[in-house]
């Protein structure tokens, strides 16, 4: 299994398709399916019928529809630019990921 460099409460920036340029904080990350919800982003509206609890009314519900992965980059929070995402090994094993933009090279995560 591959590992993805995207972590939930990452800001990211979208480099393809409809809401190409714009960046948000994710709030899902699906492993299996490679696809990660950003919010407010790639907004879809659904059609729902009446639901007691959640929603008396029914209508229509706005929500984020989940991107591929492979279509964000990772919005470095040292630079705030996109960087693709280079990983530096911990002296207790671990690692952390760190920006690859020549200019910055911070760590991404807290090591
Ligand atoms: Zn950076």
């Amino acid at each position: 299994m591959s590992v993805l460099k995207i972590h939930k409460g990452d800001q990211v920036m979208v480099i393809s398709g409809k809401e190409s340029g714009k960046a948000g904080k994710v709030l899902r990350v699906d492993r299996e399916k490679h696809r990660v919800v950003i919010e407010r982003l790639n907004m879809i509206k659904r059609h729902t019928r009446p639901n007691p609890k959640k929603n008396p009314q029914g209508g229509v519900i706005e929500r984020e529809a989940a991107i591929d992965v492979s279509n964000v980059m990772l919005v470095c929070p040292a630079c705030g630019q996109s960087t693709r995402v280079g990983y530096r090994l911990t002296g207790d094993g671990g690692k952390v990921r760190v920006c690859r933009r020549a200019s910055c090279g911070k760590d991404i995560d807290k090591a």
